[in-house]
């Protein structure tokens, strides 16, 4: 893949000066959460569906398409956002490699 061209900055005077279409767009093809600590766990008999973790979550990692909320541990970084906002506590952080009692 080609890398963008590395150029000199100088500050814009107008908006066609800003480096707009430097990257392509895209979406994350490689997983990367292997140096995650903490995973979250939902417990789905706790969780009311209020889709609170789903809006809040950096990572866009919380699918809502299927019956149950499930994340995608592939890309998750285990930072807590989701369990933090969770207001009745359905998301837990279990440390990697240790049991979940899911
Ligand atoms: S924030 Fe908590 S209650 Fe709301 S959808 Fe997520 S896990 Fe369920
Ligand atoms: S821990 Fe962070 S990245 Fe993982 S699902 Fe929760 S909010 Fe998203």
């Amino acid at each position: 893949m080609d890398r963008p061209k590395v150029v000199k900055y100088t500050p814009p005077e107008c908006v066609e000066d800003y480096p707009l279409g430097a990257f392509q767009a895209g979406h994350l093809v490689q997983k990367n959460a292997g140096w995650r600590v903490f995973r979250p766990v939902i417990d789905h008999d706790k969780c009311i569906g209020c889709l609170r973790c789903f809006l809040v979550c950096p990572d866009g990692v919380i699918d809502k398409s299927g019956e149950k909320l499930e994340i995608d541990y592939d890309f998750c970084k285990g930072c807590g956002v989701c369990a933090y906002e969770c207001k009745v506590n359905a998301i837990r952080m279990v440390k990697e490699g240790e049991e979940a009692d899911e």
